[in-house]
């Protein structure tokens, strides 16, 4: 069950493209980093010049990638995207960089991923608009000197904190993306809605935003899955009825949990007293890779405050137990 992963998966792409937000009007809620952001960009136009290079951080669905798709737009300008994963060397970039046009933005995902020669090639590239790209190896090898047009790089990455500090300090901008507000999120289902042409009451899309762990890519996924129910099952609008039964046939809980979220909390609560239990054993009791539960089910069961990392193994708080219907055992600290 992925309805309420926050990656990308493919049944999303061609609704997240005509669903996203295409000018920084349009965009809803993040009004601090609008306002900024809105800022730098009509200076740049106003002197004619490229703006700052941008690096946008927070978690996945947040609405990176549509910021960067906004701020080449504002700029009238093309924007071209590449990934981390996808520039291994530093051969790779410097392909790319011999293809920037002035004032192009480029736009890289998962900027934390590249390797360190490619890394240190862009700070060079962002700082001088030139590098020196290296041919050949040993004694015969020569520095190619390539000279870039002024250019915007929009970086985006989901730990900051993973970036060399010389490449941070490149960016002469950077905005922290957070978790969105239901009333944020009530408002992008609602703006979906319509773009969908659907037609939806409003606690109905309350409740799909309030499930939706404040990422508005869950948000219009779990909109999509309520509309195929409301047309196959209920004439095709949706009100708040026919949203909960859709959202319970999916297994998104109150909350957002999924049903490995709660198996992870009902082994952790029932199986083992609430622990402190080791991942790996956690893992095997719900018949899943530990990677998956560390992964997938365990940030949002901190994030709510449901689960506690401990040098001695993951226990469940009071909050886990309540959630599950169980009585807080006596010795779990209240
Ligand atoms: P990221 O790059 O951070 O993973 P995306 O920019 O791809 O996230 O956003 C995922 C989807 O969520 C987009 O298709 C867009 O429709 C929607 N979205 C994200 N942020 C907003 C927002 N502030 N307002 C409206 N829709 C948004």
């Amino acid at each position: 069950n992925d309805a309420v992963s926050a990656e990308v998966l493919p049944e999303d792409r061609a609704f997240e493209a005509a669903l996203r937000p295409k000018s920084l009007d349009e965009l809803v809620g993040q009004d601090r980093v609008r306002e900024q952001l809105a800022l730098v960009l009509e200076a740049a136009v106003a002197r004619g010049r490229t703006p700052d290079h941008v690096l946008l951080s927070g978690p996945p669905g947040l609405g990176k990638t549509t910021l960067a798709m906004i701020i080449a737009h504002q700029l009238s300008a093309p924007l071209r995207l590449t990934s981390g994963p996808a520039i291994q060397h530093a051969g790779d970039l410097a392909a790319i960089l011999s293809g920037i046009g002035e004032g192009d933005v480029l736009f890289i995902d998962e900027i934390h991923r590249m390797s360190r020669p490619a890394e240190e090639l862009l700070y060079m590239a962002m700082e001088d608009f030139r590098v020196d790209v290296v041919v050949g190896k040993g004694p015969g090898a020569t520095a190619i000197p390539l000279e870039i047009p002024p250019f915007t790089v929009v970086g985006a990455t989901t730990r900051a904190g993973l970036l060399p500090g010389p490449l941070r300090d490149r960016f002469g901008f950077t905005a922290q993306l957070d978790y969105y507000a239901a009333e944020d999120l009530y408002d992008i289902v609602r703006r979906s809605a319509r773009l969908l042409d659907l037609s939806i009451d409003d606690d109905a899309a309350r409740e799909i935003g309030s499930r939706s762990r404040g990422t508005p890519r869950i948000a219009n996924r779990l909109l999509r899955r309520v509309r195929d129910y409301a047309e196959v099952r209920a004439g095709g609008h949706v009100d708040h009825g026919v949203a909960r039964a859709a959202l319970e046939l999916y297994e998104v809980d109150d909350l957002g949990l999924d049903r490995l979220d709660r198996a992870v909390l009902d082994a952790l609560c029932r199986s083992f007293g609430g622990g402190p239990v080791g991942i790996s054993t956690l893992a095997v009791a719900v018949a899943e890779e530990r990677e998956t539960v560390e992964e997938l089910a365990e940030p949002f069961l901190v994030r709510l405050g449901f689960l506690a990392r401990t040098p001695r193994g993951r226990i469940a708080t009071p909050a886990a137990w309540r959630h599950l219907g169980l009585t807080v055992p006596q010795d779990v600290a209240q």
